[in-house]
């Protein structure tokens, strides 16, 4: 390890519980920290359970209050749609550059109302519930989310595709927090250390036959 100064921030990749955790135990030791998530909200797979195994605890009830707790945590910076594309340096001095997307609705001015998501046309698969249910174009990741705000799904929303065809969502929300202009930014990032808490994907049931994918009926 060089001379270089030594920097008081830590980069968690993965806002899933065990980021959140990691966030908020530097946090709570004096690091500042920036909580980097790819989706518009933080709380990963748990936030997606109902009980949880061994002690059959709501799952949203045991990870609400660190939901809460993070997102008011002085020492935490949430960084929503956003992923890692670079890092370069050593252990004590990294420069992460962050891939942050565009929300198209203002954190600051979002009063998590709904109003836009109820007037938007599009119905999309909701991926959040595994696809049981739908959402719309602009949308929440799921009721308690952090941030309490909406996202605009780039990919569906009419109004993207053509500027013309929508914009009903605009007309709908009272606090003036939608914008389809808003520009997606690179973010330069001084830490000490990186954290990756990515979580896991689903795998394919096909690789591991001896678990009964394709034998038993799932619904
Ligand atoms: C159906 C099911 C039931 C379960 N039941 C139980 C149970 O009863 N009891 C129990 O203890 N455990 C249970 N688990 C396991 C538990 O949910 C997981 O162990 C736990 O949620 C993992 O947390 P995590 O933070 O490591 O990952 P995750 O919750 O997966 O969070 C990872 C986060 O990282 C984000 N991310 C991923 N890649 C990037 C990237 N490149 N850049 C930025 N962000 C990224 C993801 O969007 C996600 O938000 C269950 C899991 C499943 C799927």
């Amino acid at each position: 390890m060089t001379d270089k100064k030594q920097i008081g921030a830590v980069l968690v990749v993965g806002g899933g519980i065990s980021g959140m955790q990691s966030a908020l135990d530097l946090a709570e030791s004096g690091y500042r920290v920036y909580l980097v998530e790819k989706k518009p909200a933080i709380g990963g797979t748990m936030a997606r359970l109902d009980k949880t195994f061994p002690t059959n605890d709501c799952a949203m009830c045991t990870m609400s209050p660190k939901l809460v707790d993070v997102g008011r945590h002085l020492n935490i910076e949430i960084i929503t749609g956003a992923e890692l594309i670079g890092l370069e340096g050593e252990p004590g001095n990294f420069k992460a550059k962050v891939l942050q997307q565009a929300r198209c609705v203002s954190l600051e001015k979002c009063i998590g109302c709904g109003a836009c998501a109820e007037e938007c046309p599009v119905k999309v698969d909701d991926d959040f519930d595994g696809g049981l249910g739908k959402r719309k174009a602009i949308y929440k990741l799921y009721a308690q989310a952090t941030p309490n705000a909406y996202a605009v799904d780039k990919a569906k929303c009419l109004k993207l595709k053509n500027p013309k065809a929508c914009g009903k969502c605009l007309k709908a929300c009272p606090a003036e927090a939608i914008d389809h202009s808003m520009p997606d930014t690179t973010l330069e990032l001084e830490v000490g250390a990186v954290v990756l808490s990515p979580g896991f994907d689903p795998m394919d049931g096909d690789l591991r036959g001896e678990f009964g994918w394709g034998i038993y009926q799932m619904f």
